[in-house]
């Protein structure tokens, strides 16, 4: 045999001698416990699988690169917009986000795009979806809300009740509803769509003024929606359908890009807003605020192996770099806890070791030990500060400016604002969206609130279409209509 020629060997590399047929007691007889090959073999099977995602469990993911096109300084400090023409590694995860991880990929369903960018400040994550805005903006809201959009508890299927139920008693949900039902709910793949940051996050620039600021992936392959129809044939033919493009596209050459795009709120214009500018539930206007070029994402790598990045990659809202921060954006405060918390659960304490999730930059702290310690873990050095041994020293120049929300905004933002959950889903019905994309969003809408039933099934439809009707009166109507329901406007 050639020495070359690679030899089974256990898991601790001894060779051996046989991967089929177990040790047995004779020909006919039983399994002998020293077989520690086979013991090996199936209870690592049996440890495949780690705790799927309760959000966003079916996804794919590449590597690509990301180059600074525009100068931004005047607005960040961030090292990687210090040069047009700096360029990063980053790592995008697709995926929808309701469905198990062997949904079908055009389910009508928010797209996950999640961003990693390997800066030399840091890893930072822009960890958004494929619409501007959400259904909530509480986070204390999310466990019941993703619950009405996942199974039934009884019955284990999904259900409309539970879903119109709950988004009838939650009219912040309209604007991401209206999105939703219309074709843009049902993207023809993950290279076709745009990609949002959806929260108002921040920027901080060298002379330490920040500005707010909200973040845009705009696709370069054009938008492209599948129709609801279209997107049912394809669940059943295709369940892979949007990660089958990707790969496929990349395995071509074919390699996707975006353009990464900010807009720019000051203070001052955040008082003045009409609206509360850290509301995850509303857009800022384009004409308002015009979008701004940053960049171009290419992807052009698919991973060698989809557990190894895809399935172990974390993203977290936290993960910020020098220069790009925080808002006072509720649901993005309680994304900053949720995600790196989802992490530790499913990867464990030291899941930024995990390659896919490692900075490229350098890493000193003194945190150690913990399951799945792999990276030396400190090796002899301190675990303790402060010391007399090492110069890990917190550097106070990267301290951000303090908000001044309590004098500034929120004493002065007139509160009931916050509670037009009307306009913006009523501008993006009759001014956006095409003659043809309204009837399909109202076709969308009627289809799936016909699925609403049960003894409460009167009481949610008048409900939800109240809220489309101070959205629309047209669009109330016609989904009244559709419905065959006697709708009375309160
Ligand atoms: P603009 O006319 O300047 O922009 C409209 C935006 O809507 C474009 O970004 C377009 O994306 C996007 N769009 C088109 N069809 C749909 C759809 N069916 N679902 C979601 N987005 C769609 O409008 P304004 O900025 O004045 O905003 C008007 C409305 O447009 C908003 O109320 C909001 O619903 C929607 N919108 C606004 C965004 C913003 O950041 N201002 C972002 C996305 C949506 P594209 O250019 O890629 O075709």
């Amino acid at each position: 045999m050639d020495e070359n020629d690679q030899k089974l060997t256990t898991a601790s590399g001894r060779p051996y001698y046989e991967n089929e047929d177990s040790l047995t007691a004779g020909p006919r007889g039983p399994i002998l416990l020293q077989d520690h090959y086979l013991h090996e073999k199936l209870a690592h099977f049996n440890r495949e699988r780690i705790p799927e995602r309760v959000v966003h469990a079916k996804g794919t993911g590449a590597y690509g690169t990301f180059k600074v096109t525009n100068d931004i300084t005047k607005y960040t400090k961030a090292r990687l917009f210090s040069k047009v023409g700096n360029e990063c590694r980053v790592f995008v995860r697709f995926s929808t986000v309701g469905g198990e991880k062997g949904s079908a990929d055009t389910e009508r369903d928010p797209r996950g795009f999640a961003v990693k960018l390997y800066t030399e400040g840091g890893n930072w994550d822009l960890v958004g979806n494929n619409t501007p805005v959400f259904f909530i903006k509480d986070p204390k809201k999310f466990p019941d809300f993703v619950h009405t959009q996942k199974r039934d508890p009884k019955t284990n299927l999904k259900s409309p009740t539970m879903m119109w139920d709950y988004w009838s008693l939650n009219p912040e949900s309209l604007h991401q509803v209206m999105i939703l039902f219309s074709d843009r709910g049902t993207p023809d793949g993950y290279r076709k769509m745009n990609g949002y940051g959806s929260h108002t996050f921040s920027m901080v620039n060298n002379n330490n003024e920040r500005v707010w600021v909200k973040f845009h992936f705009k696709t370069r392959q054009g938008n492209k929606t599948l129709t609801g129809a279209e997107a049912d044939v394809l669940k059943g033919k295709d369940p892979d359908y949007a990660q089958r493009d990707l790969v496929d596209a990349i395995g071509k050459g074919d390699f996707p890009k975006w353009a990464l795009k900010i807009q720019v709120m000051d203070d001052e214009q955040a008082t003045r807003f009409k609206w509360n500018p850290f509301d995850v539930t509303k857009v800022w206007p384009h004409s308002e605020f015009p979008l701004i070029d940053v960049g171009i994402m290419e992807l052009n790598e698919v991973p060698a192996n989809y557990h190894a990045d895809v399935e172990q990659s974390a993203f977290a809202p936290s993960h910020t770099v020098d220069g790009i921060g925080l808002s006072p954006d509720k649901l993005l405060q309680g994304r900053i806890f949720a995600y790196p918390d989802a992490h530790r659960y499913r990867l464990g304490a030291n899941y930024e070791q995990i390659p896919v999730n490692r900075p490229v930059a350098p890493v000193h702290h003194h945190q150690r030990d913990g399951m799945m310690s792999v990276d030396g873990n400190g090796g002899g050095s301190p675990n303790y500060f402060p010391n007399s041994f090492d110069n890990i020293e917190a550097d106070k120049r990267y301290k951000e400016p303090p908000f001044k929300m309590d004098s500034d905004i929120a004493d002065s933002y007139d509160r009931n604002a916050d509670d037009d959950h009307f306009t913006q889903p009523g501008d993006l019905f009759r001014k956006v969206m095409t003659e043809q994309g309204r009837k399909n969003t109202i076709g969308n809408i009627i289809g799936a609130m016909s699925g609403i039933s049960g003894a409460r099934r009167n009481e949610i439809i008048q409900r939800q279409l109240n809220h489309f009707y101070k959205a629309d009166k047209e669009l109330a109507g016609k989904i009244a209509e559709g419905l065959n329901f006697n709708f009375k406007p309160e």
